[in-house]
């Protein structure tokens, strides 16, 4: 789950790190109240669920609270990478001597958090990584320890020479990786760290997601969700209780079990074809969990075919027959439906499908190809 900056501030500096005074605003007249509070220049900053937001004119500084006001306006009324501005953050201006970056994520390899340290930062830490991977320090987190004082001072002589400025990187490296075990997080991220001109550290951008998997341990976090940057499906699939990951091509994809949908989607880039999500109805074999999938994919306008691909086993093919069954009757679907269904109750599964009317397939690859070509070019 992405938090949007001004929520990742908040949970963070309840961390003990350092950021510069600022609150949200949804409306010109408060943003232009906050830059009155805090008096003198301001960045004002667009919250959304998207980086870059500087290179898109999504950061911008106001030198006073008229500006404030116009430059809050003018972002309200913008897109950002196809994302409405709903809200921006604004925030005291600082005068920065030199940015780097500092964020933690999950080495999956290591199955461990890392934390990445870099003395180029303020930009794209992709680019960094691919054009100067020399540019990138790291170091691996043992959960049963947590960072180590020597791996955080180790890393902070990588960003800064002189001694107080080490002291505080390694500081705020301890506290951030505090916060990421404490809050279940996936990312969390602060780039650019700035030293401001009067030799102090402070961070002038969070970024932090919250592993899905962690949210029920974290009620109050899951609150924070803000669905309105989601694609529709994916807030829907999730109230249906369905794993889905929402992707850019045509071929609708309805699979049980997060392999086996791992592998349509292969097949069906493998058939030159582009899948249009990823969708795992779960182990379970609820005709009403097929039946919201089914609906889900139907309403998806970029979607022009379902390919519904199950390997029973504790999943009962009739089941899933049941609910295509009554998914179509309640509401035709708009777009043909690819059936291949394999495994527990194949036989009933097929005798209720053929009285419905629908052609079914025993195998995968022919069905994928099917799909694939009645999505078209
Ligand atoms: P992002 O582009 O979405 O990562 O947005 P950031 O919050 O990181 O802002 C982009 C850039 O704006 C930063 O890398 C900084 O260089 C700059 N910036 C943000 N706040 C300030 C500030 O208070 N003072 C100065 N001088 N630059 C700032
Ligand atoms: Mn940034």
């Amino acid at each position: 789950m992405n938090l949007h900056e001004y929520q990742a501030r908040a949970i963070l500096a309840a961390h003990g790190l350092p950021f510069p005074p600022g609150d949200v605003a949804a409306s010109p007249e408060a943003a232009r109240d906050i830059a009155a509070r805090l008096g003198g220049s301001v960045v004002v900053k667009a919250q959304v669920h998207a980086g870059g937001r500087g290179k898109a004119g999504g950061v911008r500084l106001a030198r006073d609270t008229a500006e404030a006001g116009e430059v809050a306006a003018a972002l309200l009324g913008m897109r950002i990478k196809e994302l409405p501005v709903r809200q921006v953050l604004v925030v005291r201006a600082v005068s920065v001597a030199a940015e780097r970056y500092i964020g933690i994520t999950l080495d999956r390899a290591a199955a461990r958090p890392v934390l990445i340290v870099s003395p180029a930062g303020g930009i794209d830490i992709e680019e960094v990584a691919t054009r100067a991977p020399e540019q990138l320090f790291r170091a691996l987190i043992d959960p049963r320890y947590g960072l180590l004082p020597h791996q955080a001072s180790g890393l902070a002589f990588r960003l800064f020479a002189d001694i107080a400025h080490v002291r505080a990187a390694a500081d705020l490296m301890t506290r951030l990786a505090v916060a990421f075990e404490a809050r279940g997080a996936a990312l969390a991220e602060l780039n650019p760290v700035a030293l401001t001109a009067d030799g102090q550290l402070v961070a002038l951008d969070a970024k932090l997601v919250i592993d899905d998997n962690e949210l029920p341990r974290h009620p109050a976090l899951a609150t924070l969700r803000d669905t309105a940057d989601e694609p529709p499906a994916e807030t829907a699939a999730r109230g249906a209780g369905l794993s889905f990951i929402q992707l850019d091509g045509a071929v609708g994809c309805c699979v049980n079990g997060a392999g086996l949908a791992m592998a349509t989607l292969d097949l069906v880039q493998l058939a030159g074809g582009r899948p249009a999500n990823f969708l795992d109805i779960g182990g379970s074999s609820n005709p009403d969990k097929v039946a919201a999938a089914l609906g889900i994919l139907g309403r998806d306008p970029a979607v022009r075919v379902i390919l519904v691909n199950i390997f029973g086993g504790i999943t009962r093919c009739d089941d899933v027959a049941r609910g295509i069954v009554a998914a179509t009757t309640a509401r035709p679907l708009g777009v043909p439906l690819v059936i291949r269904l394999t495994g527990t109750n194949e036989a009933e599964a097929r005798a209720l499908l053929t009285a419905a009317g629908f052609q079914t397939e025993a195998e995968m690859e022919d069905a994928v190809r099917r799909a694939v070509a009645l999505a078209g070019p």
